[in-house]
């Protein structure tokens, strides 16, 4: 492996931060077990400033996918055959099929035959008990469970790559109940397990509940519990089907069903993921969903609720400009940090972006939340309307106050800082005014906050202590059940392991 991948390659989304750029997805990139690489380039003034390598799109983590390819790299034969193998080694070791028929077997044994290995996160049948009796394992895994997968299995908690936070039940029933409200009957689940969880059984239950939905998620594990109609293993970072041209298929009906009408796709990405590289696959989703009518949906949208934290508001809009931000703000189970506390609540950052009228998204008013006729959208309690900026300013749900030497609302921790010429925290270190900037050359600036840099990146650096700060709260307030390291794929393949590709 020549050089080595350079770790923390999401630092991409930060330029200079990681020293790298995604130049996204390339026409006949090299494949590693999660589908094609991406693109990157390293940046900084290196002396491989701009040398550009093939990565795995799902792991920000080498040590859960180690592929690394200089895009000018000749591969031998031999090792592209070797590649090949490995990559079918790390499949899962039942298919998708073979997991339906197991789980159909599976529900006809007795309760006192149920058994799931948690150390394998999976359904046994009873002569697979050999097998896994050293392993931890629950018993009389009841129907109900059955229905709740998202209960049963681990949240996956490897930081880096595939933390997932699940929808606390009030945020969970809060999505549902307006998606059903705007008369919408399909969701494309795209990483929201619990979302598809609550559908699913609300369907087996109720006969009038006529809304259906298709999970697309990385997690393999899934797979034991739905059909091949209802989950497709899928990489929102590079758009890959696992299951090939079927499971496209299998999605491509599903957004077609009564001509796309009324149907939306709700997504809550890892927080840590590559903004561009996710929008780039949702545009190829919208793509399909566009194609399914004959008059193209009038220059619609397909209807998309992405849920993300606050601060890539920027990042969110440079590629989606028809979606706003509305201030609900998400509940999750296993974040410490985040739950609805019975004194007063910590204030979770994560929000709903989405193409729909923003007057259309009617937040609950026991909540707090309110109507503002003049921004023509509800907001937040404590979001006061400016009105010299015109509009509810708040980002994080606290009151935010207007700078007119700033001319715009500001945090209210934030003073305007004579010195710096913006607002800051009081206690904040002035930038240097006597080096002069990197990028201009003029005084009063470092370079990574030049105004002739693209303003998203400006606007981003100033929040940009504040909001590695939140992340990190974020990430480190998950439960603390010992991190799955290879559950993307349900089980442990260590023969391969050392292998390189
Ligand atoms: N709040 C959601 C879960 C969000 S956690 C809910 O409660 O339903 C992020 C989800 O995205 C997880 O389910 C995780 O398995 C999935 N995920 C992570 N990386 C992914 C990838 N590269 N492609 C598809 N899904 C991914
Ligand atoms: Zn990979
Ligand atoms: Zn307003
Ligand atoms: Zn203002
Ligand atoms: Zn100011």
């Amino acid at each position: 492996m020549a050089g080595g991948a350079p770790e923390g390659w999401r630092g991409a989304e930060r330029p200079g931060a990681g020293g790298l750029a995604l130049l996204g997805a390339a026409p006949g990139a090299p494949s590693c077990p999660h589908g094609p690489a991406l693109l990157f380039a390293k940046s900084g003034r290196g002396k491989e400033e701009g040398r550009r390598f093939y990565a795995c799109s799902a792991c920000r983590d080498r040590k859960d996918c180690n592929f690394f390819q200089w895009e000018d790299e000749k591969v031998s034969t031999t090792r592209l055959a070797a590649r090949e193998e490995y990559n079918r080694n790390h499949q899962p070791s039942f298919t998708h099929r073979q997991n339906v028929e197991r789980y159909k077997n599976f529900i006809l044994l007795p309760l006192s035959k149920r058994r799931f290995c948690q150390e394998c996160q999976q359904l046994l049948l009873p002569d697979e008990w050999e097998e896994h009796s050293a392993h931890q394992f629950l018993c009389d895994i009841s129907t109900a469970q059955l229905k709740s997968p998202s209960q049963l299995l681990y949240p996956l908690e490897n930081k880096k790559t595939n933390a997932q936070y699940l929808f606390a039940e009030r945020s969970c029933r809060f999505l549902l109940d307006l998606i059903t409200d705007l008369g919408f009957r399909r969701v494309l689940s795209v990483g929201t397990p619990r979302l598809h969880e609550m559908i699913q059984s609300k369907a087996s239950q109720e006969e009038d509940f006529r809304v259906r939905s298709l999970l697309l998620d990385i997690d393999f594990r899934y797979s034991q519990f739905y059909t091949e109609d209802e989950f497709c293993h899928y990489n929102m970072f590079n758009d890959y089907f696992f299951g090939g041209e079927a499971a496209r298929e299998t999605c491509r009906k599903f957004l077609c069903q009564d001509n796309g009408e009324r149907v939306i796709m709700v997504t809550d990405p890892p927080f840590g993921g590559l903004v561009e590289a996710l929008a780039s696959s949702f545009k190829k989703l919208m793509a399909v969903w566009k194609k399914t009518e004959k008059e193209g949906h009038n220059n619609q949208e397909m209807p998309m609720f992405w849920i993300f934290p606050y601060f890539f508001e920027s990042r969110i809009l440079e590629f989606f400009p028809s979606f706003s931000m509305m201030d609900y703000q998400v509940d999750y189970d296993n974040h410490a940090l985040y739950k609805h506390g019975k004194t007063g609540r910590r204030q979770s950052p994560v929000r709903i972006f989405t193409n729909l009228t923003p007057s259309k998204i009617v937040l609950p008013v026991e909540e707090g939340y309110r109507f503002c006729a003049l921004c023509q959208r509800y907001v937040s309690s404590g979001n006061q309307h400016c009105e010299i900026c015109n509009s509810c300013t708040s980002k994080d749900g606290r009151q935010w106050k207007h700078c007119v030497l700033c001319k715009k609302c500001v945090k209210p921790s934030w003073f305007h800082c004579n010195n710096c010429n913006c607002c800051a925290l009081q206690n904040h270190t002035c930038e240097k005014t006597d080096a002069g900037c990197f990028i201009c050359g003029k005084a009063g600036h470092k370079r990574s906050t030049c105004p002739s840099l693209p303003c998203t990146r400006t606007a981003c650096q100033a929040d940009k202590k504040q909001r590695q700060k939140t992340l990190k709260r974020i990430k480190l307030g998950i439960c603390k059940r010992s991190a799955m390291k290879h559950a993307m794929f349900s089980r442990k393949k260590v023969k391969n392991k050392k292998k390189k590709t």
